[in-house]
């Protein structure tokens, strides 16, 4: 198993105030899963990949990244890790403006201690999505299409095992949305797992299963098979 959680809870605390966001979530990821993570606004979705995504610690229960207990690991395994094996395509891009298209592709690069990856592999992953043409356009002078692009460019530099992406429609025309799902799609097919948080079905239906959230539990986890298949039917009437 790739990803296991077990009762895994998240608390956060602000001063005086103590905010309950995760409840004890149970869920297993195996690799070459693309699973997408429903719920509403506030149910925990995004604070979920942070934590599997070692951007965050959980506070209770625990979390399994290929069968080793995440919470045993140094910081700088931690980070070792998630260089090496994780990509997060963040839902408002996080491109660093006035800059590249391929610095900011190419910036994972410098934090990661793996220096066998250099220009041909920013140049593939800026190919990857299709933005050749603008390799040298400042990122502010991009669509927003253009720029999730670049962000999941950035993403798969490192060529990870994992990407993670937050909402990676949700500033996005449907067709411009659309081509960000085949991307992410294709990533899949290559035998990377996704890991998508989206709160259009339309856009979680390009994924092979789809996880409920609610208040911070899992309300429900099911595969997307035969209700693909069922709008394709409607579709053909
Ligand atoms: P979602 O992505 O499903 O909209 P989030 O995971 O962003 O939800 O947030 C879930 C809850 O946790 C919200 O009530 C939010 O205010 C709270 N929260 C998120 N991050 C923090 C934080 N760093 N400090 C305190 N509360 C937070
Ligand atoms: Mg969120």
């Amino acid at each position: 198993m790739l990803i296991q959680t077990k009762q895994l809870k998240k608390t956060y605390t602000t001063g005086e105030l103590v905010v309950p966001v995760l409840h004890g979530i149970d869920l297993s990821i195996d690799t070459g899963e693309f699973v997408a993570i429903m719920g509403p606004s506030g149910s925990g979705k995004s604070t979920l990949m942070h934590i599997l995504s070692f951007l965050d610690t959980l506070s209770e229960g625990q979390y399994l990244f290929n069968g080793e207990d995440v919470s045993t690991l140094e910081a700088d395994q931690l980070s070792e890790m998630r260089n090496k094996s994780i990509g997060f395509v963040f839902q408002s891009f996080n491109l660093l403006p006035r800059t590249s298209v391929y610095e900011n592709v190419a910036l994972p690069l410098l934090y990661s201690r793996d220096k066998s990856r250099g220009q041909d592999d920013v140049i593939a992953a800026i190919e990857a999505v299709g933005l050749t043409h603008r390799k040298d356009n400042l990122s502010n002078q991009l669509s927003g299409g253009e720029k999730q692009r670049v962000a999941i460019a950035r993403a798969i530099v490192n060529d990870p095992d994992i990407v993670f992406a937050d909402e990676p429609t949700g500033n996005l025309d449907s067709k411009t949305g659309n081509e960000i799902m085949q991307i992410l799609q294709d990533l899949n097919d290559e035998g990377r797992t996704v890991i998508m948080v989206t709160h259009e079905q339309d856009t979680a239906d390009h994924a092979k299963r789809i996880v409920r959230l609610r208040d911070g539990v899992i309300e429900l986890s099911s595969k997307v098979m035969k209700r693909r298949f069922a709008r394709e039917g409607e579709l053909k009437k």
